[in-house]
């Protein structure tokens, strides 16, 4: 079983909100991409895992573990009371061949650290279990859920690391099959990973602030050229109504993720939003959405959602109003 929701990354947040109000430079529209891509291929690993069923097992994802002071992502790991697997997603498309511990699109070489990423992150849990003066198995493979990928190899033992779209269905039964269960070992397992779980550390985003766009954008289609009415903003552009307080949760969402870690007080907001809502919505929205701060006279609101997503399913906006598209 699944045992936390996988979010979209903060990196993925970050570019989505910054692409939202501003135009990327080619460096950035790449990374948005790969980051995007990287995520599209975790949701079809889940899909097709959950499609398999996975009752006997417990499965984290996308966590950063904390191992002897350095921080490691993990995109899935499977525990059972046989050990831990790590499983390292990439949703890679077309050709590619490794030769001599290279690896080439066509004849071209491409940077790729995938193997060394998966022992790395192998090694880390084997640490993480020494530590821990724990008996059992680790290991780890590379997936590729996408069936456009092909792969060449001149190595026999890369081919036991990695785990293709066209065997990913069988490996996944694997795991169905009796004999396999998560009883105590595994428990133990889940609770040593738990412990270790912490924070994204790399993620802390230097942005400059005279290239955004404040105000407020249409949800479907990204125009910032909307109507007021009373309780809704109606897009000009593709005649999409949303409801205000779904605009400042949207607001709210982004400036966590462009602003991260930094203090937002109401005045912040009323800037970002470029005062397109009055001063008395915003304060409804922060009492009602954040936590509040106070310092003295200063009083900071921290977004208690995880993001725009995550406010949405767990607001009540949408039980009394509804947006329409
Ligand atoms: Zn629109």
């Amino acid at each position: 079983m699944f045992i936390n929701e996988r979010t979209k990354p903060h990196d993925l947040l970050y570019y989505e909100a910054l692409a939202a109000r501003t135009s990327l430079t080619k460096v950035e529209s790449r990374k948005f991409s790969t980051y995007k891509n990287g995520f599209e291929g975790e949701q079809m690993y889940d899909q097709l895992f959950d499609s398999i069923g996975h009752d006997n097992i417990l499965i984290y994802r996308d966590v950063f573990l904390s191992v002897d002071n350095s921080v490691t992502q993990y995109d899935s790991l499977i525990i059972s009371d046989k050990g831990i697997i790590s499983n390292e997603i990439k949703n890679f498309t077309g050709s590619c061949t490794v030769r001599n511990g290279n690896w080439f699109r066509g004849d071209y070489p491409i940077p790729n650290n995938a193997f060394s990423q998966l022992n790395r992150a192998v090694g880390k849990l084997m640490e993480l279990r020494n530590t821990a003066k724990a008996d059992f198995n680790v290991s780890g493979k590379l997936v590729f859920p996408n069936d456009t990928f092909i792969f060449h190899s001149d190595d026999q033992s890369n081919w036991d690391k990695m785990i293709l779209r066209s065997g990913l269905r069988d490996y996944f039964q694997q795991f169905n099959q009796t004999g396999i269960k998560a009883g105590n070992k595994a428990q133990y397992i889940s609770r040593l990973i738990s412990e270790h779980i912490v924070e994204n550390t790399y993620f802390n985003p230097q942005i400059d602030k005279t290239r955004l766009k404040f105000g407020l954008y249409c949800g479907h289609c990204g125009s910032f050229n909307l109507n007021k009415t009373r309780f809704h903003l109606t897009c000009n552009k593709c005649g999409s109504v949303e409801y205000n307080e779904t605009h400042l949760l949207r607001a709210m969402s982004d400036y966590k993720f462009l602003f991260y870690n930094q203090s937002m007080t109401r005045n912040d907001l009323l800037k970002f939003i470029d005062n397109d809502l009055h001063h008395k919505v915003i304060s409804r929205a922060l009492l009602k959405h954040c936590y509040i701060n106070s310092k003295g006279r200063n009083t900071t609101y921290t977004f208690k959602y995880y993001d725009f997503d995550d406010a949405v399913r767990k607001s009540d906006v949408y039980m009394r109003y509804k947006d329409h598209n």
